[in-house]
């Protein structure tokens, strides 16, 4: 059954190819090679976009790509290459189409062209996008590893460099650089110590502190510190040590209590950071933002960050490919993560924004929505009828003389000498907006339009996939743009006209 409805996917491209890359596109794709030797494309640009898109949809690395085009109909007849016994490119163009795609920001463009046959298709305007932006973990690519193995793989690449170089082995290496315990495989087996021990973890921190020192005295007496290849692996040691490790009580080295704000969890992929996906559960990696239009279902722009990086970074991103899109926002439904964002903060008269409020409590005594607010003088009156100037973004005082003089004051607050006070948020109109909002049906029922996006997620993660691809943040943003190419095209292929049942999802 699963083969069936990918194979109607193979089919719509095969036969829409033309119509999504048509030939002024194409002339795009082609300019990613204008400074190159030739000066034109290997191969049509087109081909290699849409085996891009491909291997997206099926999940499939470069070289398996390489078999399918040779063994698999489905993506001959897309490649227009049926029966050919050997690829229509090298893995070579493939990789390489890749590589000028994410340095000349076409993939953005990719997103935008299928944009651009929807909206052909569908007859939908920019003037008014109703959009919903959400986010979901992306767990990196590379390996994460505690304090002692990062230092230990640092290491071990700086001198497997040099050993390369040089033709040796590594454990060779190693030893002349008097940090022996790098020469194998396992930095802990090497060790051999008892780890539940913390007197033996201090020892084993000591001794891979002492074998950084090591190999920084050896890159140096041998005037290898500064060479390109080398000095990145111990730039990383030291981040390693600077951030996982303090001074004990002692004076020895110990490991840092509590993480650093900007942890490396990973030498493979240094980009790659703690997150969580809620109180109680944490994933490393990165969090994939997509939004979406809520009326044409398709994904308009999407955005990676990492993991430990607040939700609201990534608007200015989606802002710029909106904006590209000629695009201008309506609604914007969203969580309350993004609510710091500056498409909130900065959002023009027009832009209606759907979200959550926070719960605004006060342990029983009056909450500060008991509290009015006059925006037009810029007062705020109280429960009792009092009433004083406020700032937006600031706190209000009530003086104290009427606070205590006041009938409700038990219920009010809880100090004893002073007088009320109530902070005002910089967006407390918007705040305030929510939670009338909120309180109709009519405003519930809007809220509950932003699940539609958590389904193009999951939808998009299908493709993807949870577990990262790449390494970094740009090419995993090229791997999300590409599955959203995949997104958008299942929602051309069941728009009107295209019969019933021309993707099943
Ligand atoms: S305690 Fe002060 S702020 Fe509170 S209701 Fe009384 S006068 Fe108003």
């Amino acid at each position: 059954m699963g083969l069936v409805k990918r194979a109607k996917l193979f089919v719509f491209l095969r036969e829409k190819r033309h119509e999504i890359f048509e030939e002024s596109f194409q002339e795009e794709l082609s300019e990613i090679y204008r400074e190159s030797r030739l000066g034109r494309p290997p191969v049509e640009p087109a081909r290699l976009a849409l085996a891009t898109v491909l291997q997206a949809y099926t999940g499939v690395s470069d070289d398996e790509a390489m078999e399918a085009m040779v063994m698999d109909r489905r993506w001959q007849l897309v490649l227009d290459c049926l029966g050919e016994d050997e690829p229509p490119f090298s893995k070579w163009s493939l990789v390489n189409f890749r590589k000028r795609l994410i340095e000349h920001d076409l993939d953005r463009r990719l997103i935008e062209r299928t944009v651009k046959v929807a909206k052909q298709r569908g007859g939908f305007s920019n003037r008014r996008l109703r959009a919903a932006l959400d986010s979901s973990p992306l767990w990196g690519a590379g390996r994460v590893e505690d304090t002692y193995n990062l230092l230990g793989h640092a290491l071990r690449k700086a001198l497997g460099v040099i050993a390369s170089r040089q033709g040796r082995g590594l454990a060779e290496v190693a030893e002349e650089a008097g940090a022996g315990m790098l020469a194998g495989s396992s930095l802990k087996t090497a060790l051999d110590l008892d780890w539940d021990d913390p007197d033996q973890r201090a020892v084993a921190l000591s001794r891979v502190l002492g074998a950084l020192e090591a190999v920084e005295e050896y890159l140096q007496s041998g005037g290898l510190s500064e060479s390109a290849e080398v000095s990145p692996n111990i730039e990383t040691a030291r981040r390693v040590r600077e951030q996982d490790v303090e001074e004990g009580t002692d004076g020895s080295p110990a490991l840092r209590r509590g993480v650093a704000r900007e942890r490396q969890i990973s030498v493979e992929d240094p980009k790659m950071r703690h997150g969580r996906k809620s109180r109680s559960v944490r994933f490393d990696g990165y969090k994939r933002h997509v939004l979406k239009d809520l009326d044409s279902g398709l994904v308009r722009a999407v955005g990676i960050t990492r993991a430990n990086a607040p939700e609201a970074m990534v608007t200015e991103a989606i802002s710029r490919d909106l904006r590209s899109q000629g695009a201008r926002l309506s609604e914007l439904h969203i969580d309350r993560a993004y609510l710091s964002s500056e498409l909130v903060r900065e959002r023009t008269e027009d832009l209606g924004v759907y979200c959550k409020a926070w719960a605004v409590t006060n342990a029983g005594r009056y909450p500060k929505t008991a509290f009015e607010l006059d925006w037009d003088r810029g007062r705020i009156r109280c429960p009792a009828g009092a009433e004083t100037d406020f700032e937006v973004g600031g706190v209000v005082r009530f003086p104290r003389k009427t606070c205590a003089a006041c009938p409700l004051r038990e219920r009010c607050t809880k100090s004893k000498s002073g007088g009320r006070s109530v902070s005002i948020h910089p967006d407390e109109r918007l705040l305030r907006e929510l939670r009338e909002r909120q309180r109709t049906p009519e405003g519930r029922a809007k809220l509950r339009e932003r699940v539609d996006v958590e389904h193009s997620l999951a939808h998009i993660g299908h493709w993807q996939g949870d577990r990262a691809r790449y390494i970094g943040e740009r090419k995993n943003l090229f791997d999300l743009r590409r599955s959203a190419v995949v997104h958008n095209l299942h929602v051309i292929a069941r728009m009107p006209g295209e019969g019933r049942d021309a993707i099943a999802a």
